[in-house]
């Protein structure tokens, strides 16, 4: 496999922790190169309504807030790529990383690959998962216009989801396992008054109904108080549970927690367990998980990235990338 050499830092991801780590080198003339993975834009992109990131008093669509990170830091250099990590080598120096098309040499490595959507573990699920069964609203809600839908979930997901899908369904049901939700009071409240949003709580899904061909047509639901099981028709499911940090290439080099999540070791710090390599964003967030702390801990993880770079005086012996001498 081709190996290139010529990048300092590089960015694993391209949501707005990525995008802001980026940014950040970029404008110190570093010339980061991004591996976007399969997701470019991170999880923003298969949102709707941005309402809460600062300086869009109106909102804005989340891919469009991505497409503006994007476009912010190349403008000061950065170079984004559409290659997922496959592999990595972080034990030795410089860093190796292995992406499905080359591998690559780096100084330094900033990790902002997120999180990825949590599925129910059926069975059924998988099989028509693009069938009727979808984790993305904003993907698929075109596909329902006029239909029966259900999302599974108490969380914010589920509620903006629903509310979204509404745009097209003609009934969304949400079914949550307990009787509290997760969610945001706000946007309970937003699903809660919306007609055509109802709500079926202590229930679980045991098996989803249908074909490839004629996608979804039914589900069974457990009523988990008194584990009785009975058919409800659906025309589509939505699964909006959570999300799963995207570590699967580091795991037995960098620390994880219990739930797969990188751990930084350092207080007020964003340096892993190996010198050189930073992260930031989803990947090590499983409390605040917002665009917005997302962004800020990329912006950390760049100045302490630089500064280690300093530090190391990696920065003295370094030429720019061939060929993108003229980007800064
Ligand atoms: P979340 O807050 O972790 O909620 C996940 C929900 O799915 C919970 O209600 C959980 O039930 C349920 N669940 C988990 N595993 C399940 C399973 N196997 N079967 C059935 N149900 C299951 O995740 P999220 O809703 O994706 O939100 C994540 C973060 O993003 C939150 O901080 C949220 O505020 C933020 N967010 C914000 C917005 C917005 O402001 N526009 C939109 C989306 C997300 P239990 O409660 O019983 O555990």
């Amino acid at each position: 496999m081709e190996r290139t050499s010529d990048y300092k830092v590089i960015v694993i991801g391209s949501g707005p922790a990525g995008c802001t780590a980026a940014l950040y080198l970029a404008r110190a003339n570093f010339v980061p190169l991004v591996l976007e993975g399969i997701q470019p834009g991170g999880q923003l992109t298969i949102t709707t309504e941005v309402e809460n990131y600062p300086g869009f008093p109106d909102g804005i669509l989340g891919p469009k807030l991505m497409d503006l990170m994007r476009q912010q830091a190349e403008r000061f250099g950065a170079i984004f790529k559409m290659e997922q990590v496959e592999k990595v080598e972080l034990r030795s120096h410089p860093f190796v990383i292995t992406t499905d098309s080359r591998e690559y040499e780096a100084q330094a490595v900033i990790i902002a690959s997120g999180a990825s959507a949590k599925q129910i573990g059926l069975p059924s699920e998988k099989e028509l998962m693009g069938f009727g069964v979808s984790a993305c609203a904003t993907c698929d809600g075109f596909f329902f216009k006029g239909k029966e839908i259900v999302v599974v979930g108490g969380g914010d997901s589920a509620m903006e989801e629903a509310t979204f899908l509404t745009k097209f369904a003609s009934k969304v049901t949400i079914i949550h396992r307990r009787e509290e939700m997760r969610a945001s009071k706000i946007m309970q409240e937003r699903a809660m008054k919306n007609e055509k949003i109802s709500f079926l709580f202590n229930s679980t899904i045991d098996e989803i109904i249908g074909t490839k061909e004629g996608g979804v047509t039914a589900i069974k639901v457990r009523n988990v108080m008194s584990g009785e099981v009975s058919e409800m028709k659906t025309q589509g499911v939505f699964v909006a549970i959570g999300h799963t940090p995207n570590t699967a290439p580091y795991a037995g080099q960098l620390e994880l927690d219990d739930k797969g999540y990188l751990v930084l070791p350092h207080r007020h710090s964003t340096k892993t367990n190996i010198e050189g390599v930073f992260a930031c964003g989803d990947v090590v967030d499983h409390i605040y998980r917002q665009a917005i702390t997302a962004a800020g801990s990329g912006c950390m993880a760049a100045l302490d990235c630089e500064r280690w770079l300093a530090h190391e005086r990696i920065t003295e012996r370094w030429d720019l990338p061939k060929g993108e001498e003229d980007r800064v």
